[in-house]
């Protein structure tokens, strides 16, 4: 069952537990851009559900797993091991986990950078809408507004009509 739980306004912290790793996202939305940053451990299965607890200026996380008891220390968009001594929870803060049905985001592990998919001399981009075919086009001419796109991957700038972000190889929406 996976969890969420939202550090700081824009900032939310995913936790899974899809066979027998642990799957920790850090995503965080603010001034039109996403960055997202997960690790996956292998832990085993959970056998409690996962604390977070506030420290410092960071949180730090506690997964009771089959293989052990394990400790991240979150900081920013940084996620690191944590020893156990790291864990006091008389002096931290608590924080709720919820759990949630469906997350698309936790559920979708980083894709290794890929080439874009091509097929023949058949060529499709989303922005603007064409589909060319040989010497065939469809789609229209019209000019697109030109905002900024950023990948939901790492965050890094994107042209218009990229499929694939140049910078990680994640596939763009
Ligand atoms: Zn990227």
């Amino acid at each position: 069952m996976p969890y969420h739980c939202d550090l700081s306004p824009g900032q939310k912290i995913y936790l899974d537990n899809p066979g027998s790793i642990t799957l920790i996202t850090l995503a965080s939305t603010g001034a039109g851009q996403q960055q997202q940053s997960s690790t996956q451990v292998h832990t085993g299965s959970w056998t409690e559900v996962p604390q977070i607890v506030r420290v410092g200026n960071g949180v730090i996380l506690r997964c009771v797993a089959a293989q052990g008891t394990f400790f991240w220390q979150i900081q920013g968009m940084q996620i690191g091991v944590a020893p156990a001594t790291a864990w006091a929870t008389d002096q931290a803060i608590p924080m709720q986990t919820a759990e949630v049905g469906s997350s698309p985001i936790a559920s979708m592990p980083p894709m290794p950078p890929m080439a874009p998919m091509q097929m023949g001399d058949m060529q499709m981009s989303s922005n603007p809408m064409t589909l060319r075919m040989g010497k065939m086009t469809f789609g229209s001419d019209t000019p697109t507004v030109n905002t900024q796109k950023f990948c939901t991957q790492c965050g890094a700038a994107i042209a218009q009509g990229d499929r694939f972000c140049g910078s990680c190889g994640h596939q763009l929406p």
